[in-house]
């Protein structure tokens, strides 16, 4: 594969990448492309320019039928009676492919996404380890046996143990922030249990998804085992998540459209699995090591320009190091290089959107309103594409919006501790709807520890933010979720477990 140049922004990318974007992309049901759906066509653009990268078919309702029945089908046949060595050796297949093709992921993710290389190489490379991991559990599904009941063994010898087995067709509808990270999260364990899947991409974001579906037909996966459908979120998303003959949902996005999931799940009481959003606290103590504190910190929050869902927005900083704290971070946010994530040295890139770009300055007017005090961005910069500077308020209250809102975007808003009463910081930390995330900066272990235990969060760091790995459990207490992701946890979610007893 040569490097060739598009007329994007004059930056090289892979003869691959300009050969796929030159094509129509379609929908892939039942192992075959279908060059048009039956919903509006999804025209998608590369966010650091504003320019149009090409389009993609996108399903309705008879679209999404289509594949939740070949998706049955698929689990009905041989895939469902599936023994894990053969879906081991799938995945691992699959893992081998994705890394060959690495770079033209890489390249794909940030022209739709808009996320700097450095990012985008290290969510490919983590979508490799993740097909890896999952191969391993594939060939490790275990039940146990256990003591029958005692009024069968009390009239016949007997045996009783338990089975894991897949919970069947599922619905996998991901968000535009880390779209090929996303689905592979949910996809792989998937997989591995023995489920079929029918993937919903988001409308921001459809083209990681697509490219991914090719190698799933190469490596060998049966047709309609997994089955990719772009659209509409309250057309071919809402008809996922209601359809009778899915029997979960795994979903990852807003709270609103979350609560949207549970609804229409209820018709039958399909499972769902729900990784929404966060308004993460993180606290900095006054013993907090500031040459960690203030690179670690400033990324917590603008790492992927903030549209991250474990971002740490609300920032509790100690009196005491309040504003050697606050300097640090101006200072450090004018070092991280603006610009197109395709050139190396960009450190920050673009909002996924103009209308998600608004939104974020919607925000910031209302931070400036509410009386906080801007110490630094805070104005979209003049030059083509969706650029929002790094932003950060001081002076926060907690009743502000910009303390209490996912903004989902570069603002960071700094609340002046007044107290080291351990409990009273924890009560300030835990008095937010949402819980995913968090951190603790403090050179003491007693601090860190009795603080991590009082935060109410999926996942607290201790002197470093948003510490996520495959093995690791992510999930959210409150309104940030229901269920947990990544590891064994993420397998779990995709199994059901059957006792079987048997009078011998
Ligand atoms: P979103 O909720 O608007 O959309 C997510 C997906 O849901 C998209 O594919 C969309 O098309 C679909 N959708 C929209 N309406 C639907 C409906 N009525 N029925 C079914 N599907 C529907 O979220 P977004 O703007 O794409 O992503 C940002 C949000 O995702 C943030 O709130 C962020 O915190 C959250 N997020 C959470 C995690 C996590 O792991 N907790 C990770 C990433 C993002």
């Amino acid at each position: 594969m040569s490097a060739s140049i598009l007329p994007f922004d004059g930056l090289p990318v892979l003869e691959e990448v300009r050969a796929f974007l030159g094509q129509r992309q379609g929908l892939l049901i039942d192992g075959v492309w279908r060059p048009e759906g039956d919903g509006d066509v999804i025209a998608t653009s590369d966010p650091a320019t504003g320019l149009p990268l090409g389009e993609v078919a996108a399903g309705g309702v008879a679209a999404i039928e289509a594949a939740v029945a070949a998706a049955n089908r698929a689990f009905h046949g041989p895939w469902g009676r599936s023994l894990g060595p053969e879906r081991a050796r799938l995945l691992t297949r699959l893992a081998r492919l994705v890394e060959q093709h690495a770079q033209a992921f890489t390249e794909l993710e940030i022209l739709d996404n808009g996320m700097p290389s450095f990012i985008a190489r290290l969510t490919v490379g983590n979508c490799v380890e993740m097909f890896d991991y999952y191969a391993g559990w594939a060939l490790r599904i275990e039940g146990v046996t256990t003591t029958p009941p005692a009024h069968v063994a009390a009239v016949a010898e007997a045996l009783t143990y338990t089975v894991r087995e897949p919970v069947g067709v599922v619905g996998l509808i991901v968000p535009w922030n880390v779209p090929l990270s996303t689905l592979v999260l949910k996809l792989a364990p998937a997989l591995a249990a023995g489920c079929t899947a029918v993937v919903k991409p988001a409308e921001e974001t459809p083209l990681s998804a697509l490219l991914l579906g090719r190698l799933i037909t190469e490596a060998g996966f049966p047709a309609g085992v997994v089955n990719i459908v772009n659209g509409a979120g309250e057309v071919a998303g809402a008809a996922l998540a209601a359809h009778p003959k899915v029997d979960k949902i795994s979903f990852t996005g807003s709270t609103e459209v979350g609560r949207k999931i549970v609804h229409a799940a209820a018709g039958n009481l399909k499972k769902v699995s729900l990784e929404l959003g966060g308004k993460s606290p993180v606290v900095v103590m006054p013993d907090a090591d500031l040459d960690l504190a203030v690179p670690g910190v400033a990324m917590a929050t603008f790492f992927l320009q903030g549209q991250n869902c474990m971002a740490g927005t609300r920032i509790f900083a100690h009196a005491d190091i309040h504003d050697r704290l606050v300097e640090g971070m101006v200072a450090f946010c004018r070092t991280l290089t603006l610009g197109h994530g395709l050139d190396p040295a960009t450190l920050f890139g673009p909002l996924v959107s103009a209308g998600h770009a608004h939104r974020v300055l919607g925000y910031v007017e209302r931070g400036v309103r509410q009386g906080a005090t801007l110490a630094c961005g805070g104005a979209a910069l003049d030059r083509p594409g969706h650029f929002v500077p790094p932003t950060i308020f001081t002076d926060v209250q907690p009743d502000m919006d910009i303390f209490r809102d996912e903004i989902f975007g570069p603002v960071m808003a700094i609340h002046r501790l007044e107290t080291d009463d351990i409990d009273a910081i924890a009560h300030l930390a835990n008095d937010s709807d949402y819980g995913l995330s968090g951190s603790v900066w403090t050179r003491s272990l007693s601090t860190a520890h009795r603080l991590v235990s009082r935060i109410r969060a999926g996942q607290v760091s201790i002197n470093c933010h948003g510490a996520i790995g495959n093995n690791i459990p992510f999930g959210g207490f409150r309104q940030s979720g229901w269920g947990r992701e990544f590891g064994r946890e993420g397998l779990d979610a995709y199994l059901e477990t059957k006792a079987v007893t048997a009078r011998l």
